[in-house]
């Protein structure tokens, strides 16, 4: 199983902010940003490059809830959402996961 996976099974202790039957969302170990969290679906998809016609239900209901978690967490003042896919992104775990960043005004560097 992958560390994401883990996480999704509760097998790894994570920060958990939000949880449903599909989804998890919880606090990245080392952030980046006042609020980093990370939102995943609890089935293994790899990154990006592994969202089908089969699973895209998921994505849909990750980016659904995202401004819900963002509210949640006060980010008035706006967030950025982020996915590393691959190894020019510098993907680290291989278990899709979208990262929402804010707290403070961001880097205007995308790239
Ligand atoms: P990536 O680099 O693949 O886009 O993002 C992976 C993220 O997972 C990194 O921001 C890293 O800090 C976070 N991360 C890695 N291992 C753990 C862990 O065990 N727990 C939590 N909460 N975050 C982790
Ligand atoms: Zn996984």
């Amino acid at each position: 199983m992958c560390l994401f996976c883990k996480i999704a099974a509760g097998e790894i202790p994570s920060t958990k902010v939000y949880e449903d039957d599909q989804i998890l969302a919880f606090r990245d170990i080392a952030p980046m940003a006042p609020t980093h969290i990370l939102v995943i679906p609890k089935t293994h998809i790899p990154s990006v490059d592994g969202i089908t016609a089969e699973n895209s239900n998921l994505v849909a209901h990750i980016f659904e809830m995202i401004p819900k978690i963002a509210a949640e967490e006060g980010l008035t003042g706006g967030y950025r959402v982020v996915s590393n896919c691959g190894a020019d992104a510098g993907q680290t775990v291989h278990h899709l996961h979208f990262h929402i960043l804010g707290g403070k005004q961001l880097s205007t560097e995308m790239a």
